[in-house]
């Protein structure tokens, strides 16, 4: 799994604080990677990011969509995770 989502859900509780805190805003989540992470050659993220979060204003419908892309992303990544490891079980 890549190390960003690791670290997220490493702080799911300080998370949920924060957005229980932020109801009805948008917050605008950056991740910082190292100048070596994998990340930045198109691979799976192996550094130890820096995350931060931004209260952007009220929510719209615009930033609601995007918080959606980004959880699909999470989900096909950690699908993709999934997958490799069976195949990875398979071959051994
Ligand atoms: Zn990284």
């Amino acid at each position: 799994m890549s190390n960003w989502i690791k670290k997220i859900a490493a702080q799911n509780a300080q998370i949920e604080a924060y957005l229980d805190k932020h109801k009805g805003r948008s917050i605008r989540v950056d991740i910082y990677h190292d100048d070596w992470c994998r990340h930045k050659r198109g691979k799976t993220c192996n550094c130890n990011p820096d995350i931060t979060f931004t209260d952007c204003g009220p929510s719209t419908p615009e930033s609601c969509k995007e918080a959606a892309d980004m959880m699909d992303a999470i989900e096909k990544d950690e699908r993709e995770r999934r997958l490799s490891e069976n195949n990875n079980r398979r071959n051994a």
